[in-house]
């Protein structure tokens, strides 16, 4: 079965996001625990860590389809010791805000490089980061998602995303999310036939289908290979209909959030109906 939903706003009350969720027919949702732009966020309380979870019981929400997401400022892999520290005990904080929410998941962006260290030495930082993380956290797993490679971003090339894992002490712990339109703007062909097949077999030699804990649903306004980050509508992009007809019908995919970030949330309702019609 197919879990699709998109990355709703928990304005005012982390509990809206479900509420927000279920008004869109989603099966599953993405959601901010904290102001996604700022380092510093008041502690949850007991009331809105009940109020949110009496909102995704009450809507049948479950921890495998819900995938929060953090925020923007964190990099793992700065090349800095003051951003690396900063990065790292926000990431905690997130990770224990995820634990305290009864939530099994975080989704970031692994990191840049700033051009001011290699790749590689980025790429250990990133798993070291993970790792501390980890060691602070039970139950929730470190995804980590696919970038489109814009300016120094890595993770775009399936082959970082295994490094990092590699270097993750706690497999367990460690997933992947996949995002249409990074992978497409990275260079992954998924518009046609043939270039879905060799993404995703290329994915699984790589990285390992095991390691999938959800998806990015969003088209792309930039070419293939672009690297550059700009979400479209469905249908509505570069990538077309095709792509999403075959995840629809791909069981690989099933039991795990596919999550849109199309930029109209007005169309969000009709996006999802329009895939869960192709399931
Ligand atoms: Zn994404
Ligand atoms: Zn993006």
């Amino acid at each position: 079965m197919k879990y699709i939903g998109a990355h709703v706003s928990a304005q005012g009350g982390l509990e809206n996001a479900a509420i927000n969720a279920h008004a869109i027919g989603a099966r599953a949702f993405a959601l901010f625990t904290k102001n996604q732009r700022q380092w510093q966020a008041p502690a949850l309380t007991a009331k809105s860590i009940e109020a949110f979870k009496a909102a995704c019981a009450q809507y049948g929400y479950t921890p495998n389809h819900i995938l929060p997401h953090d925020s923007y400022l964190i990099n793992l892999g700065h090349p800095e010791a003051d951003g690396l520290e900063k990065s790292r005990q926000s990431f905690i904080h997130e990770m224990q805000r995820c634990e305290a929410l009864g939530l099994t998941m975080l989704n970031f962006h692994p990191g840049s490089h700033l051009r001011a260290i290699d790749l590689d030495t980025c790429l250990t930082r990133i798993a070291d980061s993970i790792n501390m993380a980890l060691e602070q956290t039970n139950g929730v797993t470190a995804v980590i998602e696919n970038t489109a490679g814009q300016g120094s971003n890595v993770g775009f090339d399936f082959a970082h995303l295994a490094a990092i894992i590699d270097r993750v002490e706690d497999k367990s712990r460690v997933g992947v999310c996949i995002d249409t339109c990074h992978a497409y703007a990275a260079g992954y062909d998924l518009a046609t036939d043939e270039g879905f097949a060799k993404t995703w077999q290329e994915f699984d030699n790589i990285v390992g289908f095991n390691y999938l804990r959800g998806m990015h649903l969003n088209d792309a306004k930039k070419g293939l290979g672009s690297r550059v980050d700009r979400h479209d509508s469905l249908g509505k992009g570069i990538l077309g209909t095709r792509c999403f007809e075959l995840l629809m019908q791909d069981p690989r995919f099933d039991n795990i959030p596919l999550i849109l970030e199309t930029p109209d949330e007005t169309l969000w309702a009709q996006e999802i109906e329009w895939l869960y019609s192709l399931a």
